[in-house]
């Protein structure tokens, strides 16, 4: 199980190790590799959204790992995948 976590400037997705959240100061594992650090602004609450934008590599290693697919797979501009076989 995964979850989503803002930490510095992006929204990464790192293992669900616990139900809590983490404190300002902790470092994770995130998805696409890096480790970040929470900051005050990424303890997210009512009156406190996570405003940043998602990290790109996290939300492909996550929907890899949950079996979804890419929410646009036309606005992707990698090659080959979709493409139908004509003959
Ligand atoms: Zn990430």
């Amino acid at each position: 199980m995964y979850v989503w976590q803002q930490a510095e400037g992006q929204r990464h997705a790192r293992a669900a190790v616990h139900f809590g959240s983490l404190d300002v100061g902790a470092t994770f594992a995130a998805l696409c590799g890096s480790e970040p650090t929470v900051g005050e602004n990424d303890i997210h609450g009512p009156g406190k959204p996570w405003l940043d934008p998602t990290c790109l590599s996290c939300d492909t290693a996550f929907r890899r790992a949950l079996g979804i697919p890419a929410p646009r797979p036309d606005a992707t501009p990698r090659a080959g995948g979709l493409s139908k076989a004509r003959g």
